[in-house]
Order: structure tokens, then C-alpha cells, then sequence
């Protein structure tokens, strides 16, 4: 059996999907997949924080930061998001020659 979810009105695989962790200044920083094809599932943003944040004061703390979660296909993640790029926002800051 096959999992099922429905991203921007289209049905997809749950294997076929990808959780995105967004920064408050809207950068991508993360990427997990939503079924790790052993029975561990990860449908819902809720277990998705959980999986990234297992504990709650640092999932609370994230979401008032302005964190947010995002389930995207693995072929749009593969297409459009780039979790190495940093807006100057995000950049590490280079150290000081
Ligand atoms: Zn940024």
C-alpha cells in the first residue's frame, strides 16, 4: 500500500515527497524525506517537527522564530530549492581577515 498526500491539489506518493524547514527570512535550511521506506512515516507537519525538533521547547522556540515546514515533491525540491543558499540575512558571516 502506497501513502498518498495531496500537494498543491495533486496527488502523490508519500515517498515521492520531501519536508523543506524554511528559515523566518524564508531561506530553505533543511530536508528530510516523508517516508523513509522502513515503516517510518512522516505525513503531517506536526510529525515532521518532531522528526527535526524532538523536543518541544526547541520546536516551540523554532516556530516563534518564524521556522516553518513545507511538504513539497521530491522533484520540485530537486528543481527549485537549494538548501545551501543563504540570503544576506543567513549568510554566515565570513570571518574577518
Ligand atoms: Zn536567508
Amino acid at each position: 500500500m502506497k501513502l498518498m498526500v495531496e500537494i498543491d491539489g495533486q496527488m502523490v506518493a508519500l515517498v515521492d515527497a520531501v519536508w523543506v524547514a524554511y528559515r523566518p527570512c524564508g531561506c530553505a535550511c533543511s530536508v528530510m524525506d516523508a517516508d523513509w521506506g522502513d515503516g517510518e512515516v512522516f505525513a503531517s507537519a506536526d510529525q515532521a517537527w518532531r522528526e527535526f525538533y524532538p523536543l518541544k521547547k526547541d520546536r516551540d522556540r523554532a516556530v516563534k522564530q518564524g521556522y516553518r515546514l513545507e511538504l513539497v515533491t521530491f522533484r520540485h525540491y530537486r528543481e527549485h530549492i537549494d538548501i545551501l543558499a543563504n540570503c544576506d540575512a543567513c549568510k554566515p558571516k565570513k570571518e574577518a581577515a
